[in-house]
């Protein structure tokens, strides 16, 4: 008897195949920004299918390996790389991953939106970027922190064009190095200090307890000026040139073999996932350093600029990450025969792969929600933008990062025995999806952050209770029921949490509260989202979306019925 092997299912191509992206982009960039953007995807997405899916593949079974010493006993403390993870980083440089919304040219032709589109690409290239997605969204963070005015002129001139660079040969990323051993929430544990040195510059005296990317040419660094006092807002950032020590400007090199002097590299971080990015425990030995901004104040408020920008490609990462699992699956489900035939035709099954549809969905939403708000902040300087943004991107950071995960659970399931099964490809996605509710703020410490805005800004509760009675009412005449019982329900919940926040978001009920909060908010703004997308678009897939996932996340009303039910419109 002939032995049974499974086909490989054909896997859709990622752009064309994605109906929510498109969708977005058309109502958001306008069909002129639209056209102008779709050769960009176009190309990405055939770099994906093809050069980039394989070199993610051996990125990932070639890990980083750190040689602290060479063959003759000197400490060199360099870390090899494969090479899918250098031609991961050379289509980042090339298709512009960091640099589309810096770019003049594309100021010029989206305005604002130019981070849509950079959302779009990183929507498409991060799933099957062995996590390049990581060091792309510290270069990112560090991009736009050095664009501060309060930054010094000639620090940005420096290294700005690098961070910025589509030539892979000029091209750097960036580090992040916040986290300390005896805290990564809590920054305000820092014990890495710096001191002024005769020339201008600084030096750095510490330990990072988690350096992702740690081949990149340089690091931002938080560290607390010599004599500042303790607490968090006393912490300054400061840029280290990983690779050139006494002289950075002149000394740099795209392609160094071994770093600067003052750097150790302890160890390499043996992770659950992202396993193909070198993740260290790195001791900073007095280091060469340049701050980025007045060291003596102001610090903690330009890091979180980084910060933000690194939360939101973090909820990129997820929602990307969610629609390309969906995809997969229902490949799978197209070839996979199961007792009553196909997968793709059992009713379960369709409910199943429906419902995660839906939560890809929501989670787009809200992902390409704080992408349009930071491109307002940015190019058009609007305050209103910045001030819902404080609010939304922990939202949006914390719901996605949850998402991730339990969709990525489902994928594996809905593979059955092979989705645990390593050269698959598929376990990857749950490894990998683990880390977006831990780094750059876990659930908890981002619902904290939560209701830290909302006390700050009390405005804002009353303006997020403002936009879901604008949303109910569009939802209503829509004629969307679920997303209308789905924002009432929120909308009653919160009018008693969202005050209690605001006056007190110290007192232990709030507290303990926090993390139900943040979730029925950002769930109720996913819903909001879908509603306005729906309304300005008519788009029958969102519309179906709005309706259950106001009936799943808002009032846990019972879906698989309707799910199963739309499974074509959903899943297509
Ligand atoms: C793969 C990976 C890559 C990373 N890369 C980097 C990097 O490049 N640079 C960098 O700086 N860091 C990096 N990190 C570190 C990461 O940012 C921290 O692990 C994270 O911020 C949590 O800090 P911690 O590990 O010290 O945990 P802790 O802060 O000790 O948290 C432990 C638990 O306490 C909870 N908790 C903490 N504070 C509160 C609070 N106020 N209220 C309620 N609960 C709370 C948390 O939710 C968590 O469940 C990386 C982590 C991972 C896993």
């Amino acid at each position: 008897m002939p032995r049974f092997v499974q086909p490989v299912p054909a896997l859709p191509d990622v752009y064309a195949d994605d109906s929510v992206l498109r969708s977005w982009l058309q109502r958001l960039l306008g069909d002129e920004g639209f056209a102008a953007a779709e050769g960009r995807l176009k190309t990405l997405a055939a770099d994906v299918m093809g050069p980039l899916r394989r070199a993610h593949a051996i990125a990932e079974a070639h890990t980083p390996v750190l040689h602290r010493y060479d063959g003759w006993g000197a400490r060199v403390d360099r870390v090899e790389v494969s090479v899918g993870w250098e031609t991961l980083r050379v289509a980042a440089a090339q298709h512009a991953m960091v640099a589309l919304p810096y770019l003049s040219e594309a100021r010029e032709r989206w305005g604002a939106a130019a981070r849509i589109v950079q959302h779009a690409l990183l929507h498409l290239y991060g799933p099957e970027s062995a996590t390049f997605t990581c060091p792309v969204a510290m270069a990112d963070g560090a991009a736009a922190l050095l664009s501060r005015t309060d930054v010094d002129s000639e620090v940005r001139e420096a290294w700005l064009p690098r961070l910025l660079s589509t030539d892979p040969a000029v091209a750097i990323t960036s580090g992040q190095w916040m986290t300390e051993s005896q805290g990564g929430s809590d920054v305000g544990r820092a014990s890495t200090v710096a001191l002024p040195a005769a020339d201008g510059s600084w030096r750095i005296q510490g330990e990072k307890w988690f350096c992702s990317a740690i081949d990149s040419a340089v690091a931002v660094v938080l560290a607390r000026p010599h004599g500042a006092g303790k607490g968090s807002r006393t912490l300054a950032p400061f840029l280290i040139p990983r690779y050139a020590a006494d002289s950075p400007l002149a000394g740099f090199t795209a392609a160094p073999e071994s770093p600067a002097p003052g750097l150790r590299l302890h160890r390499l971080k043996d992770k659950l996932g992202t396993r193909a990015v070198p993740t260290a425990e790195v001791g900073i030995r007095d280091a060469y350093a340049l701050p980025l901004g007045d060291p003596g104040g102001g610090g903690l408020a330009r890091m979180m600029t980084l910060v933000t920008v690194t939360r939101l490609h973090n909820a990129a990462a997820a929602a990307g990450g969610m629609r390309r699992g969906l995809a997969y699956a229902r490949a799978y489900a197209g070839t996979r025969s199961v007792a009553d035939g196909r997968l793709a035709t059992n009713p379960l099954h369709r409910a199943t792969l429906a419902g995660l549809a839906v939560d890809a969905q929501a989670a787009f939403a809200l992902a390409a929600h704080c992408f349009e708000l930071l491109g307002r902040v940015e190019v058009s300087g609007d305050r209103a933008a910045e001030a819902w943004l404080r609010l939304v991107a922990p939202l949006a950071k914390l719901a996605t990062g949850k998402l991730a995960v339990a969709s990525a659970s489902e994928f594996l399931e809905c593979f059955g025995g092979a989705g645990y099964v390593e050269d698959t490809g598929i376990p990857r996605l749950l490894r990998d999806a683990q880390v977006l509710p831990i780094w750059e703020g876990t659930t908890n410490v981002l619902a904290v952050d939560v209701l830290r805005a909302i006390s700050n800004d009390p405005g804002l509760g009353e303006a997020f209770i403002a936009r879901i009675d604008e949303a109910t009412a569009q939802a209503s005449t829509l004629w969307i029921a679920g997303a209308v019982d789905g924002l009432r329900a929120a909308r009653y919940t919160l009018m008693d949490l969202l005050p209690a926040a605001a006056a007190d978001p110290r007192a232990e009920s709030v507290v303990a509260g926090a993390r139900d909060l943040a979730l029925t908010m950002a769930y109720a703004l996913a819903c909001v989202l879908l509603v306005e997308h729906a309304t300005a678009t008519g788009d029958q897939p969102t519309k179906i979306a709005a309706e259950l996932w106001g009936r799943s996340r808002l009032t846990a009303d019972e879906i698989a019925g309707d799910a199963h039910r739309s499974f074509d419109i959903l899943c297509g």
